[in-house]
């Protein structure tokens, strides 16, 4: 097994100058809450708050339970059908809600040739994996040469093997995406790209611009959001998140929950309320713009839809059902 660490580690700070220019005022004289976590959405993704030092006994540095599903280190083997590789703990931009924030920091190097020769050999022997997850920390941190390498080993491993490319970058730092990047990529279809796009300020010209590259050379794009307090916790920001989404090609995937993760309770959004909010929102949105609402089991149990799995509250904590019955519990948190 994969051990996590057992203490918290600082998430390290870093943002272009695109990114911060999203925003609605400057970074350096920007307002900010009682708690010290800005009001601009932009920027309370990106400049570290004093709440991030609070962490609550319910939280935890592995909230997904990651290290007991680790054959060897930085790669996790939840489900029997894919794997997720952690390739760098580079990112362009460091998400303040990041549930990997424990991890980034001690991960920073890209995956070495013996890891990568190990991912090559799981793969030769796991034939019931059909897809490996390429994350981080930003795989687009990496050159393009080095995705190549590790793209070339994985399908030597198992050819045709179906790439999931798991990035922020076309939203954090769009000119990443260059003509270089969209060949290579194109190159190793079946391919997907899953991107993370949590406010419609994020939609900016020059992303709408980069997707049309992706989309154009047929690399299909998703987006996953994170349900952030004071960021898009409102129906109105979301329905326009989702719909501006489709509008520039991308298909909205999952809504999540807030994952438990040490230092980001002043980003979580209660569970109740949140359900209020998807409610509201499968009144407005389209079937294509509407993604699924989910919650990873705080144990390790995966993904469980809402509020489909939900069976109740007791005592403070929702009770959920997992596909194969088992129940889990998420607490109800107050705002
Ligand atoms: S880009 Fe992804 S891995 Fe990097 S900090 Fe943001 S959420 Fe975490």
């Amino acid at each position: 097994m994969n051990g996590h660490p057992k203490q918290d580690a600082t998430l390290p700070f870093a943002a272009m100058p695109y990114w911060l220019g999203l925003a609605s005022e400057d970074w350096r004289d920007c307002r900010r809450d009682s708690r010290g976590t800005p009001l601009d959405p932009i920027l309370a993704q990106t400049l570290p708050s004093p709440a991030e030092l609070e962490s609550l006994p319910l939280e935890s540095v592995d909230p997904l339970s990651e290290s007991e599903h680790s054959p060897f280190p930085r790669l996790v083997h939840q489900y029997p059908s894919r794997i997720l590789l952690r390739c760098t703990g580079e990112c362009p931009m460091y998400c303040r809600h990041c549930f990997r924030r424990s991890l980034l920091a001690e991960e920073r190097d890209f995956l070495g040739e013996t890891a990568q020769e190990g991912v090559k050999a799981y793969l030769s022997a796991h034939p019931e994996v059909r897809e490996v997850l390429v994350s981080g920390g930003d795989p687009l941190s990496a050159s393009t040469a080095k995705l190549e390498g590790l793209f070339k080993k994985l399908r030597t491993g198992r050819p045709g093997i179906l790439i999931r490319l798991c990035t922020r970058a076309p939203v954090t730092l769009p000119d990443r995406v260059d003509g270089e990047l969209v060949a290579m990529l194109s190159r190793f279809k079946p391919l997907r790209i899953v991107i993370q796009a949590n406010h419609p300020a994020e939609l900016s010209p020059l992303f709408i611009e980069k997707i049309a590259m992706l989309v154009g050379a047929g690399i299909p794009v998703r987006s996953q959001t994170v349900l952030l307090r004071g960021i898009n916790d409102s129906a109105d920001t979301l329905e326009e998140l989702f719909s501006g989404l489709v509008r520039s090609g991308v298909d909205p995937y999952y809504l999540f929950q807030g994952d438990l993760a040490s230092g980001t309770a002043h980003f979580r959004v209660p569970l109740s309320r949140g359900l209020r909010i998807y409610e509201e929102l499968r009144r407005r949105l389209s079937g294509l713009e509407i993604p699924r609402y989910a919650v990873d089991a705080p144990d390790g149990a995966g993904k469980l839809y809402l509020p489909e799995c939900v069976t109740g509250l007791v005592d403070g904590y929702w009770l959920l059902r997992a596909p194969d019955g088992s129940i889990h519990s998420y607490p109800e948190e107050t705002e």
